[in-house]
């Protein structure tokens, strides 16, 4: 089948990728210009690890990931007051952990399929239509082109999710946060494999060292702290950051000295999507286009490849009967999909406490991840993927 996908973040490119070896016809379909790289860093686990290891990725990760060797909760002046070494999680994992910019892990599954799936970069799907024979997507940058099936790729603002489903208000649970993450070169000071971060109440600001003497940085706050709506806009975005952080203290003044020579801020809502179905004829989503558990899942990438991995099996599986994969493949993810988001919403307040004495406890919880017995069974607890991949031998 001719399969046009759109978006090629995560869930975009393993999809083609698995298609491709199943002898299907994959175009990727991306707004970017270009394939961007870098941006935040992730923790990378679980079903992702598994399914990036069919891919064969796994020595790249190990090159380009990064052993994070604590996390350090930080107070006004850099004192540690709180925090866990991570030895624990590779432990549990059994070493199936590392961290890396979201963009290295895109650049390095759309590895994958460079020389061998259509990319068209730098444009959009503007409509769709649909009937027996196929799905003909209009092109924002002008003509239109006929697929037997269309997937939406695209991210928690996804447009095939707007145009084949409804707006995102239908489907968006707003978790009452906003995050925001950029990267500069040269800060000081860093810490290296350290990922350091300060909160107050609503409040949290992080920096990671990363390679080339390039620092990033996260910001995560309340919504109660904005006095109006989500700003448009990098300039908009930065006296937002300003107002809710330059009285902060630690070193937040310095970031924000920082963040003024940044010419690619991300912001967002902390959110995730909530659907009944994922498919609407031949037209399917994959990935936070479907099913975003939030930042604070911790695992996004991961659920975006193993969707991918299970709808390219599924369809593997069903041969041409297109609506039957679709059927058994939205059969077969919700419950383990909503336990993850469920478990993300508990997360939240821990994440980011909104009151001192949540700051406190979260601080003094945090220190339970580092003593073996107790921080080894709420690891696994938390962490541990109650899911049995399945072998489509693509
Ligand atoms: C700050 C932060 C921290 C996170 N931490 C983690 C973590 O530690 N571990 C983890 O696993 N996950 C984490 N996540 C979540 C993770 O990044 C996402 O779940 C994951 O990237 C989803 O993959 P995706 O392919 O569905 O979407 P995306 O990665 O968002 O990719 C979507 C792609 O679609 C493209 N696109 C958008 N609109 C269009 C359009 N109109 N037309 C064509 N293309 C379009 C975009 O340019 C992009 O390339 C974090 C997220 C954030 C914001």
């Amino acid at each position: 089948m001719r399969v046009a996908i759109s978006g090629a973040g995560i869930a975009g490119p393993t999809l083609a990728y698995w298609l491709h070896r199943s002898g299907h016809e994959p175009t990727l379909i991306e707004r970017s210009p270009r394939l961007r790289t870098g941006g935040y860093v992730i923790d990378f686990w679980g079903v992702g690890y598994d399914i990036a290891e069919r891919m064969g990725l796994v020595d790249q990760l190990d090159v380009m990931g990064y052993d994070v060797g604590e996390v350090r909760l930080v107070d006004q002046r850099g004192r540690r007051i709180g925090g866990f070494a991570t030895a624990g999680f590779r432990r549990v994992l059994g070493g199936r952990f590392t961290s890396l910019p979201r963009g290295d892990l895109a650049a390095m599954i759309y590895g994958t399929v460079a020389d061998d799936v259509e990319t068209v970069f730098g444009d959009s799907i503007g409509a769709i239509s649909q009937d027996d024979s196929g799905v003909q997507v209009e092109l924002q940058n002008g003509g239109s082109r006929e697929f037997d099936l269309l997937i939406g790729a695209g991210g928690l603002h996804s447009p095939v999710r707007r145009l084949a489903f409804g707006p995102d208000s239908m489907f968006e649970r707003d978790l009452g946060y906003r995050v925001a993450a950029f990267e500069a070169r040269g800060y000081r000071p860093r810490d290296e494999l350290v990922y350091v971060s300060y909160g107050r109440p609503g409040r949290m600001a992080s920096r990671f060292a990363m390679h080339d003497d390039r620092t990033m940085f996260l910001f995560i706050f309340t919504v109660d702290q904005m006095n109006g709506p989500d700003p448009t806009g990098a300039d908009e975005v930065k006296s937002l950051l300003h107002s809710v952080f330059g009285d902060a203290g630690w070193e937040c003044r310095q970031i924000l000295t920082a963040l003024e020579s940044a010419d690619d801020i991300y912001f967002d809502r902390v959110s995730q999507i909530v659907m009944d179905r994922w498919s609407n004829g031949r037209v399917m989503l994959i990935g936070d286009a479907a099913a975003a558990v939030s930042l604070l899942a911790g695992e996004g990438t991961g659920l975006a490849m193993l969707e991918a991995y299970l709808l390219a099996g599924e369809l593997h599986r069903a041969g041409s009967d297109f609506h039957g994969a679709f059927g058994h493949y939205q059969r077969l993810l919700p419950p383990f999909i909503e336990r993850k988001q469920r478990s993300a919403q508990r997360f939240a307040s821990a994440f980011a406490p909104r009151t001192t004495p949540g700051v406190w406890a979260r601080n003094q919880m945090s220190r339970l991840l580092s003593q073996r017995y107790v921080g080894d069974w709420m690891i696994q607890r938390q962490l541990h993927d109650d899911f049995h991949l399945p072998d489509y031998a693509l």
